[in-house]
């Protein structure tokens, strides 16, 4: 494996009644707080009130940026910017899933920037400083809780990409599993089939000597597919919300990926189709992962998915070729998505030939080739997309 660095700046506060902790973890960092969440799952559920009530106990001013869209857009991110720079906020506290984290850690850096966040996002300007924030984690799905990615849309260029900068890391994040109870059962579905889509990525990549990583991965695999039908039959039982949470957190806090760069190339044809459609991240990936996979599995490659495939996906090696032994696997990944409801085809979000083309020039928009396990151009993006529909 490669030299590395691992610092996780992020205080990881877990489990029942944990929020008990974010006046102490608020204070800190002063008075003016803005509350960031999306359409109102909050409200309903009562954590917003919860949370109002425990900001009392410091006599915080609470702000509010509310209605974060799923696919959180740069034109939110710009409004709370705005109110950031107005009013002078300290802190910011997202209260959400993944887009209302994402957009919170684009306000917290856009607070500190004089460029605009767009060109940020985009790499054209870089992030110097950002606004400290923290998180109430209400979806276990993306791992943003605890880094410093964060995927914006602008609908205005049809485009989705991923940033992060040395800022972007949320100073706590508070996960109660209780606080994921009411998320309903296609959201639970795509958080997982996020989180094990981000060890994926991890799975795929060029470095020799990683069996710790390797060992990791797969067990967070196995444990999220032990869990996750259970779940889904019982979604409000604390101990599989509880593994599900901690599993979302753990697949992309970078701790599988010491010493190594995954692959991602998933991710940015995800974020293409989303750029274009609007569709749920998870359900894009539950469609496009196994097609990925057979699309770059070769003679050559064969062994490391054959070893995905026995110690994950159940597939008994005796007298197959590796590449068999792949292939079943693949199979076997595409099997179990499906038995838990996930989506399977482009055409189950109504996406036809129509819009390849355009989706396939998103992949490269910001790079002609994409991939760090195996390199793709615009061309495989088609070939994946059409694989797809
Ligand atoms: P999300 O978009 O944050 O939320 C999806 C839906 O779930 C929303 O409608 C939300 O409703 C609802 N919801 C959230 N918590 C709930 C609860 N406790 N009860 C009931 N409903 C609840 O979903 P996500 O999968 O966490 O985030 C997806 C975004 O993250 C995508 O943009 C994706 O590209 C990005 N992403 C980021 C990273 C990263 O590392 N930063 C990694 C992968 C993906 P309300 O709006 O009403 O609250
Ligand atoms: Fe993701």
């Amino acid at each position: 494996m490669n030299n590395f660095t691992y610092h996780n700046p992020t205080r990881l506060i877990f489990g029942k009644g944990q929020l008990d902790a974010l006046p102490k973890e608020v204070e800190q960092y002063g008075k003016k707080v803005l509350l960031v969440y999306g359409g109102g799952s909050i409200k309903r559920n009562g954590i917003y009130d919860t949370v109002l009530s425990k900001l009392e106990e410091i006599d915080a001013e609470v702000f509010e940026l509310p209605g974060v869209e799923p696919n959180p857009r740069i034109s939110t991110v710009r409004k709370g910017v705005e109110i950031c720079k107005n009013e002078g906020i300290d802190f910011l506290l997202a209260i959400g899933g993944g887009s209302t984290i994402d957009c919170t850690k684009a306000v917290a850096v856009g607070a500190k920037a004089d460029v605009d966040m767009w060109d940020i996002v985009t790499k054209k300007e870089k992030a110097t400083g950002a606004l400290p924030f923290g998180t109430v984690l209400t979806l276990a799905a993306t791992g943003s809780e605890m880094n410093r990615g964060s995927v914006i849309t602008n609908w205005e260029t049809n485009e989705k990409h991923g940033w992060g900068s040395p800022y972007s890391s949320p100073k706590f994040s508070i996960l109660d599993p209780e606080n994921t109870f009411s998320v309903p059962k296609d959201q639970t579905i795509y958080g997982i089939v996020d989180m094990m889509s981000h060890v994926l990525e991890h799975y795929f990549h060029q470095e020799t000597n990683t069996p710790i990583q390797d060992r990791f991965c797969e067990s967070l695999l196995l444990t999220v597919m032990e869990t996750a039908p259970k779940l889904l039959d019982d979604l409000e039982n604390y101990e599989y919300r509880e593994t599900i949470m901690l599993s979302g957190t753990l697949a992309l806090n970078d701790m599988l990926s010491m010493g190594f760069r995954g692959d991602w190339a998933t991710h940015n044809l995800e974020h293409a189709v989303s750029a274009v459609h609007d569709i749920p991240h998870g359900g894009g990936l539950a469609i496009l992962f196994p097609n990925w996979m057979k699309h770059v599995l070769n003679e050559e490659n064969a062994p490391r998915f054959k070893q995905l495939a026995v110690r994950v996906f159940d597939v008994d090696p005796k007298g197959k070729s590796d590449y068999d032994a792949a292939l079943e696997g693949i199979e076997n990944l595409r099997k179990f998505w499906t038995v838990i409801g996930a989506p399977s085809k482009l055409a189950d979000y109504d996406i036809d030939e129509s819009t390849v083309e355009e989706m396939a020039e998103k992949t490269v928009i910001a790079n002609p080739e994409f991939g760090n396990f195996k390199k793709l151009t615009k061309e495989d993006s088609l070939e994946i997309f059409r694989a797809s529909l």
